[in-house]
């Protein structure tokens, strides 16, 4: 099994690191990821300059590609031929915070994932669920559940059009408890606009506020993590609103 590492974090970040030694249990691994931080950079597809690939190396020693294109354009190089043999499985990740609800679609963590289902190739993203305030993170634990997740995706076939969203609660191996597929949960975003005034008297603005909080519910994302648990939600790219198809088709048009 041959399998794309990336992130949204750029390559030099150490839950790429824990995440490819882990993978690279289950088979062969070639990393493609950013030269920079994308974080809530969404889906991108780079259309209107060059995007470059080099060559470096990770904390470990171990070679990887990097470009300057967002986790998206990565996927996309590597696909197209950038990486010249076939890639099983793309693996994005981890994240040091939780992708959930609503994030989806703000994250390159899901998005790269997204991007390898696009292209028929099954995608998976991970991501900590760490603690506001956290010093510097452990990904060992998380990055031993994206292999297990991993292995067991590709033995039981993950469908075609399916990616795996996983959230990984900030534990110990032995206290984490075990996996919830879950669907995704309502965030609670406390976004503010934070207004101030530039040396020549112009406003400009932040986006500020708090740390996003979400709605406690069993069966949900958020809802597994609070509990404990690793929250495994599969994500399809189709967001047609089904129950709104029937109501608009009988509006006088
Ligand atoms: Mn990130």
């Amino acid at each position: 099994m041959h399998i794309l590492v990336t992130n949204d974090d750029g390559v030099q970040a150490p839950g790429l690191l824990a995440l490819a030694q882990e993978m690279r249990k289950l088979g062969q691994v070639t990393v493609l990821a950013p030269d920079r931080n994308w974080s809530a950079s969404g889906h991108v597809k780079t259309m209107d300059r060059p995007l470059r690939v080099r060559e470096v190396k990770l904390a470990d020693g171990t070679p990887a590609l990097t470009s300057d294109g967002a986790p998206s354009d990565c996927v996309a190089l590597a696909l197209l031929g950038v990486v010249k043999e076939k890639i099983d499985l793309v693996v994005s990740g981890i994240n040091p915070n939780a992708n959930i609800g609503h994030d989806v679609t703000y994250s390159g963590t899901v998005t790269a994932a997204m991007e390898a289902v696009i292209a028929g190739v099954p995608g998976i993203a991970i991501s900590l669920d760490s603690k506001p305030g956290h010093g510097e993170l452990d990904y060992g634990p998380a990055a031993r559940v994206a292999a297990r997740i991993a292995a067991r995706a590709m033995a039981e076939r993950l469908p075609q059009g399916i990616l795996l969203n996983v959230n990984v609660p900030q534990r110990a191996d032995e206290e984490l408890r075990g996996i919830q597929i879950t669907r995704q949960g309502l965030r609670v975003y406390r976004d503010a606009l934070d207004e101030r005034r530039d040396p020549r008297g112009r406003p400009y603005y932040w986006i500020g506020g708090e740390w996003p909080t979400g709605i406690d519910e069993e069966g949900t994302d958020f809802g597994a993590l609070q509990a404990g648990f690793i929250s495994v939600t599969p994500l399809q790219l189709d967001l047609t609103a089904w129950s709104a198809i029937h109501a608009l088709r009988s509006w006088s048009w």
